[in-house]
């Protein structure tokens, strides 16, 4: 009975835990995409994005390594007409430096 309880524990434990792999290789994925897809440029696929969420996908695609894309993703956002400053954004930091 409390075996049960305990291995009942341990499976949801589990189950969060592929979840939360399952979560972090889409993530990973979905870096890829958009770093084979929509660079160079983000406009032309009609992104139209906020400050905030202009850090947001560069956060997740510096995480993921993919320098490039976060760096270019911010610089098109800082040149266009949606930043307004709302968040401030970090610097850019080249790869190759
Ligand atoms: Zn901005």
């Amino acid at each position: 009975m409390v075996f049960d309880v305990v291995k009942d524990r341990l499976a949801v434990w589990r189950d969060r835990r592929e979840v939360a792999r399952q979560r972090l290789e889409a993530a990973d994925e979905f870096t890829w995409v958009w770093s084979d897809t929509v660079n160079p440029c983000s406009h032309e696929f009609g992104a139209d994005l906020t400050c905030r969420e202009t850090n947001t996908l560069a956060t997740l695609f510096r995480l993921f390594h993919h320098w490039n894309t976060a760096n270019q993703l911010q610089k098109e956002h800082e040149r266009g007409p949606n930043c307004n400053n709302a968040e401030p954004h970090p610097e850019i930091v080249e790869e190759d430096q």
